[in-house]
């Protein structure tokens, strides 16, 4: 059976890594800047020009050229209503195409301009997830961000307002930003508040600064996530720290040929992150910034890398392992999900008459998966951390990728109980 693009729709699928203010509708722009009487640059009358004045999609010069978009949408997400009704919408457009759960991110540093508090900011957002809840029963969480190029201290705010708002709406702190010449080690109040407050934490790293930036992500702020870990693959010995303690890595594919943290989807290090056995879930960054969704991004990832239904699976299955949802729930959850993907492939090798699995290691894969559905990312424990800097660490030779790996999956204090039941099942 051949993996189309309809079913990939179809299949319930996780989006971890999504910017609120990246993934606003161009209608809705156009239509709240007229409500509030905002200009936008360059006046735009029609969501193609408003497109092209955001470059929308297009491969970005540089930074600058990238954060075009960021200036225009923020100037029409400083009321309630507004993000109220672009959190819905967000919800709503991921719900359509089967995003079962969703982690929405944005920094209230960057709603205040007129009067904001922090608490309303979090609330409004709130209620427009909880109203696509109510209607099409997405679930989700916030992630509030600190920003890289602003001060420490504003992170800090950032996150002590995700301690006044854990277990309501926040299930998460992260550290967004330019992240050349701003290392996490400036930040790591704000990482360590959060810590000693048993808040979840994942930061973005090695996008546009080396594995030097993930390594501090890790070992200096104890990110339980990775945010992109596109350059991860220049450090073998942390790429295998990253995969042997089952950190997941929130790839986002179409972002990062735009913002060109890879020169091609062909240069991407995905495909080889999934084969070594890395935990990667696919995500979409900013859906109205790259032009992107969900289903786009797979269907991007099955087109270039040749992925297998077995590859599908587990993409999908790691998506709602690595999320921030109390253990519990993220069980029943997943195991919810892979039940509904393989009632999806039964539905579609009815309809074409052709087997969705004909190689034995894809029905092997999918059968190790199964038995570890229950297994979520371990908590990774920093004590004491040596600050290696950015510029002093040493790098390691590439030669270090090739240490084998016959570990395809998963976490390894499950591996006993997994074999025994794969055994008993067979
Ligand atoms: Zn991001």
């Amino acid at each position: 059976m051949k993996i189309t693009r309809e079913f990939i729709e179809r299949i319930p699928k996780t989006d971890l890594h999504v910017h609120l203010d990246g993934s606003v509708r161009l209608n809705t722009i156009l239509e709240l800047a007229e409500e509030q009487g905002i200009e936008l640059p360059g006046d735009p009358q029609t969501e193609e020009e408003l497109a092209k004045s955001i470059n929308m999609g297009a491969i970005c010069e540089d930074l600058t050229d990238y954060l075009k978009a960021f200036d225009v949408t923020l100037r029409v997400m400083q009321t309630e209503e507004a993000l109220y009704r672009i959190a819905f919408e967000l919800g709503e457009d991921a719900a359509r195409e089967n995003v079962r759960y969703m982690e929405v991110r944005y920094s209230p540093l960057l709603h205040t301009r007129n009067g904001l508090s922090y608490p309303v900011i979090v609330e409004a957002v709130a209620e427009g997830l909880r109203e696509a809840k109510r209607q099409y029963g997405l679930m989700s969480g916030q992630i509030i961000c600190g920003i890289r190029h602003m001060t420490p201290e504003s992170s800090l705010r950032m996150a002590e307002l995700c301690v006044a708002f854990k277990n309501r709406a926040v299930v998460g702190f992260d550290l967004a930003g330019a992240e050349a010449n701003n290392p996490a080690k400036d930040y790591r109040e704000a990482f360590y508040l959060v810590r000693n407050n048993n808040v979840n934490l994942t930061i973005h790293a090695g996008e546009a600064y080396g594995p030097e930036s993930i390594h501090q992500a890790i070992h200096l702020a104890g990110a339980q996530r990775i945010g992109h870990g596109t350059r991860l693959r220049e450090d073998g010995d942390l790429l295998n720290y990253v995969n042997d303690r089952r950190i997941p890595l929130e790839v986002c594919l179409t972002s990062n040929v735009q913002t060109r943290a890879t020169k091609s989807f062909e240069s991407h290090p995905l495909p080889f992150y999934m084969s070594y056995g890395l935990r990667c879930t696919l995500n979409t960054d900013n859906r109205l910034v790259t032009d992107t969704t969900m289903t786009e991004e797979i269907w991007r990832a099955v087109q270039y890398y040749d992925l297998n239904i077995g590859d599908l699976r587990k993409l999908m299955i790691d998506g709602f392992k690595s999320s921030f949802m109390p253990y519990r729930k993220t069980r029943s959850v997943t195991a919810q999900a892979a039940a509904e993907f393989d009632s999806v492939v039964r539905q579609f090798e009815e309809s074409t008459g052709e087997s969705a699995i004909t190689d034995p290691s894809v029905a092997q894969e999918i059968a190790f998966q199964q038995a570890t559905a229950n297994s979520r990312t371990p908590q990774v424990y920093s004590v004491a951390p040596e600050d290696r800097g950015y510029t002093l660490r040493e790098r390691n030779s590439s030669s270090d990728n090739k240490r084998g790996s016959d570990d395809s999956d998963d976490d390894s204090e499950e591996k006993t109980a997994v074999t025994e039941e794969v055994s008993q099942a067979e």
